[in-house]
């Protein structure tokens, strides 16, 4: 996270798609368990350093795009060419004080983490920057006979997302002639002198844009991701003179829970569940209670890592799940908070966290109000 930074990622998605075949606009399409945008919207979504994501829908599209992410998502009406469209998701994305913004093809359903991460890292250094791939095969001019081989030296297909400066692409956008098109937003910042990084780009970003292509697409959203599962537990003793931190909230109670770091037992039990998808260990492992910089920490920091940890891998994290056994405090008036700010540290909709509680009917430490303990199970999707 650069908190000077606020970066907006901004999906084109409307075109009609018409190449594609089929009756509904290719964007639509469903490959794998969700549409053809929401594989994109997700990984932008789901990466840390993403605030927002806008997408730029064709008019009267706002409510299909939205069922077909399935959350609450922020639209913008496009133009007539991609160009006006990406310049209608610039100005959006201006009025909402973005200093970096993502521009990228709906068309491209697989966003790999590590390329985001990558375009925006070279923003430190560049105005611009894009993913490339070196081209593989022959180039040749032809016209139903071959013509003369293009040699492939320094040639590169060039993908999406595009990483910009924001006050960059505005002007460039802003100087380019209206009478000319432009098939990517990069050559404008160019044009102007701007520096625009080349970055590793990766095949799973090729756009879908035949009929065959979402056979791969099909094969790629099935055999990319593998589902993990894993648990969490903590326990954490009650004490007078301690502020109750549960769930990421603090809770007004009588009594809080005595650790090195703020004692949070649910995130505890959440962060080691998330570290157990990826077999990364346990929170000790990362923050040892030996370290003094944990000492009263804000547990949602242990949390968010966790998280960050999946994201690197290209992970996503489907649903997590939380049980608080206690005695007292009741957890019912505070669950709505917590699934809130749980949602809002793991960078998830909020229907994909629960909350749960129990007590122990007075038995044991949890029933004689000695302690609270918390168990968590998450479910992620790993690359295989
Ligand atoms: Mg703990």
């Amino acid at each position: 996270m650069d908190d000077t930074e606020r970066t907006i990622a901004i999906i084109v998605a409307a075109g009609g798609g018409t190449r594609a075949g089929g009756a509904v606009p290719k964007q639509f399409r469903r490959v794998g368990d969700r549409a053809l945008v929401a594989h994109a919207y997700h990984a932008f979504a789901g990466h840390s350093s993403i605030d927002e994501v806008l997408i730029v829908v064709s008019p009267g599209m706002e409510g299909a795009t939205r069922q077909a992410i399935g959350t609450e998502i922020a639209t913008v009406v496009g133009g007539a060419t991609r160009r006006e469209s990406v310049a209608h998701g610039l100005a959006a994305a201006a009025a909402r004080r973005a200093t970096r913004v993502l521009i990228h093809d709906a068309a491209r359903p697989f966003v790999p983490g590590r390329v985001i991460s990558a375009v925006l890292d070279a923003l430190r250094e560049h105005k611009g920057a894009l993913p490339a791939l070196p081209v593989a095969d022959t180039l040749a001019r032809g016209d139903g006979e071959l013509g003369e081989v293009v040699s492939r030296d320094g040639l590169w297909r060039v993908q999406t997302p595009q990483a910009f400066r924001l006050d960059a692409i505005v002007v460039a956008h802003a100087a380019w002639p209206a009478d000319e098109e432009a098939t990517d937003d990069a050559q404008m910042v160019r044009r102007l002198g701007g520096s625009v990084a080349l970055v590793q780009g990766d095949p799973v970003l090729d756009k879908v844009t035949y009929p065959s292509d979402f056979a791969l697409a099909e094969a790629r959203a099935s055999a990319t991701l593998r589902t993990r599962t894993a648990t969490g537990f903590d326990v954490h003793r009650l004490e007078d003179g301690e502020e109750l931190w549960l769930g990421g909230v603090l809770v007004p109670h009588p009594q809080g829970l005595s650790g090195h770091s703020d004692a949070d037992v649910a995130l505890h039990a959440l962060t080691d569940a998330l570290l157990g998808t990826i077999a990364a260990g346990d929170i000790g492992t990362h923050f040892p209670p030996s370290d003094p910089r944990w000492r009263g920490a804000e547990s949602g920091q242990f949390l968010r890592h966790a998280a960050d940890l999946i994201r690197a891998q290209g992970g996503e994290i489907d649903f997590v799940d939380l049980t608080i056994i206690c005695e007292a405090p009741k957890i019912g008036p505070h669950r709505a908070a917590m699934t809130v700010r749980i949602a809002e540290l793991l960078s998830l909709p909020a229907e994909r966290v629960s909350v749960k509680a129990t007590t122990t009917e007075r038995l044991g430490f949890t029933g004689r109000g000695e302690g609270i303990a918390a168990q968590a199970v998450a479910t992620v999707r790993v690359p295989a």
